[in-house]
């Protein structure tokens, strides 16, 4: 029963720690010990909600390892229901907050990180929130491999300006911009539950891919 699962939350992320690592101590993780195959690069997706784009992701991608980053058990537990009904050996869920990613991966690991609709904390005060903001994205410098990529999916025009500025400023270049992905002519696009909503109602999807200028 869909409902209890969530009344139970807790219970199910724990009894599945081969599927959703609850992350709860300092300890780094090893990608040696969580993936089948194990010289597959590693992407990341922060803030997974319910996860259909990562699942979904993963299942197409067999050869590449995928982690999935959600901080509430509320929202990832139904991530860990879809990958129960369907396990996949290249993907992990970590129940933790973004900001713990220095603590518990490895630097220069990972080849490509998405955003998919995250909060865009349209606060001055909230700014470091964002996950976008440059805290973070001193965060994903060190986390990501030379040339490895950034892609941000957004229903929120603030949002994406601002991570475009953002980016920019923070010596990031622009692979790819559009300030309408269902009307460009861009390939293989996945739908998340959040996209799936708004463009239903009509609404543009902003996206942008990036990456970090060489530094000599
Ligand atoms: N990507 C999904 C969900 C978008 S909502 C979709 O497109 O449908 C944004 C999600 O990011 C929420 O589930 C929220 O809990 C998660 N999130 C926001 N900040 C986070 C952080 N610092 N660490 C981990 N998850 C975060």
């Amino acid at each position: 029963m869909r409902l209890k699962y969530v009344d139970n939350a807790r219970e199910l992320i724990e009894a599945h720690p081969d599927l959703v690592i609850d992350k709860q101590d300092n300890e780094k993780l090893y990608y040696e010990d969580m993936f089948e195959k194990k010289d597959s690069p590693i992407h990341l997706e922060i803030g997974i909600g319910k996860g259909q784009f990562i699942h979904e992701l993963a299942k197409n991608n067999p050869n590449i390892n995928f982690i999935g980053i959600e901080k509430f058990d509320s929202v990832i537990v139904r991530a860990l229901e879809k990958v129960i009904e369907e396990p996949l050996t290249n993907l992990k869920l970590i129940r933790v907050d973004a900001q713990a990613i220095p603590i518990i991966l490895k630097d220069y690991t990972v080849e490509r990180i998405y955003l998919n609709f995250v909060d865009p904390w349209p606060k001055e005060r909230h700014a470091k929130r964002r996950l976008t903001h440059r805290g973070f994205l001193d965060i994903y410098k060190h986390l990501l491999v030379p040339n490895g990529e950034v892609h941000l999916k957004t229903d929120n025009e603030f949002l994406y300006n601002y991570s475009l500025e953002e980016m920019i400023y923070n010596d990031m270049e622009m692979l790819y911009h559009t300030e309408d992905l269902h009307n460009d002519n861009y390939e293989g696009n996945i739908m998340t539950e959040f996209e799936e909503k708004f463009a239903k109602r009509g609404m543009k999807i902003f996206k942008l891919t990036a990456r970090f200028k060489e530094t000599k």
